[in-house]
């Protein structure tokens, strides 16, 4: 009944146990699993669990802003050829965007990938999967420029403010991903949910092995904590939390299908 639009099932968090996470996954009534690329490799990785787990397990492609130095052209290139090949295989362009968490050394390379990606989710008719960290400003610019590009996908781990949700949500085909954070003790996300987010423009995710939802907090995160954020979201939305499945659901089938 659920879908996590956003696992790392490719992190080596999940080397060891990769068939039980899997079904325990199932056993908590997670339907489906996407898994984002971060480079090169872990598309590798995510094409063999995912041919390993037909129909359950589903790849994206692209290049993370955290990989991205000065020798991203060589991998964009090669991930984009692999993309032309078989632009069926993938169900969403990710993750890609901007990360300046950390620091803005390659802002502007950064930038350049970022545009470069949302060309191919252009040219093959795919959603993006969008990571951006301490760079709400940098990416509602270029997501400015490609307005009438008629753009889809989600803003995933969205955290912000209820001004940042509003400028988020009027991208019309985009929805915010939402996770474990919802669940910190500390979490403001509750209330900008209830103030500027309908239920129609959420997907679940997890964001695992990372940010596990409370009462897992700090340890390794899977698909099947995704009934605690779920769970969440039922008492901000006041509604039966099958019906918070069954309608972030609809929302994921509507940019994946
Ligand atoms: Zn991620």
């Amino acid at each position: 009944m659920y879908i996590d639009t956003h696992s790392h099932l490719d992190a080596p968090e999940f080397d060891d146990d990769l068939e039980a996470v899997i079904q325990r996954a199932k056993d908590a009534q997670v339907e489906t699993i996407l898994i984002p690329a971060t480079n090169l490799a872990s598309l590798d990785r995510i094409e063999q669990i995912c041919s390993q787990h037909p129909g359950y397990l589903y790849p994206m492609i692209g290049l993370h802003p955290e990989e991205i130095d000065n020798d991203y052209q060589q991998q964009l290139d090669q991930i984009h050829q692999r993309l032309d090949q078989n632009p069926k295989r993938y169900v969403a362009i990710g993750e890609v965007g901007l990360d300046l968490y950390w620091d803005d050394t390659y802002a502007m390379q950064q930038t350049d990938a970022f545009e470069q990606q949302i060309g191919w989710a252009i040219q093959y008719h795919k959603p993006l999967m969008i990571h951006a960290r301490n760079a709400h400003s940098q990416l509602i610019e270029i997501m400015e420029r490609h307005r009438a590009d008629n753009l889809s996908g989600v803003f995933h781990c969205f955290s912000g403010t209820v001004e940042e949700a509003q400028q988020l949500l009027s991208f019309p085909n985009f929805k915010l991903g939402i996770g474990g954070v919802l669940t910190f003790k500390k979490s403001t996300l509750p209330e900008v949910l209830r103030q500027a987010v309908p239920l129609s423009r959420i997907v679940l995710e997890t964001d695992a092995p990372y940010l596990a939802p409370t009462p897992h907090r700090g340890k390794r995160n899977e698909s099947a904590f995704l009934s605690a954020t779920a769970t969440h979201l039922s008492a901000i939305y006041g509604i039966k939390t099958e019906n918070i499945a069954l309608k972030t659901k609809k929302n994921a089938f509507f940019l994946f299908r």
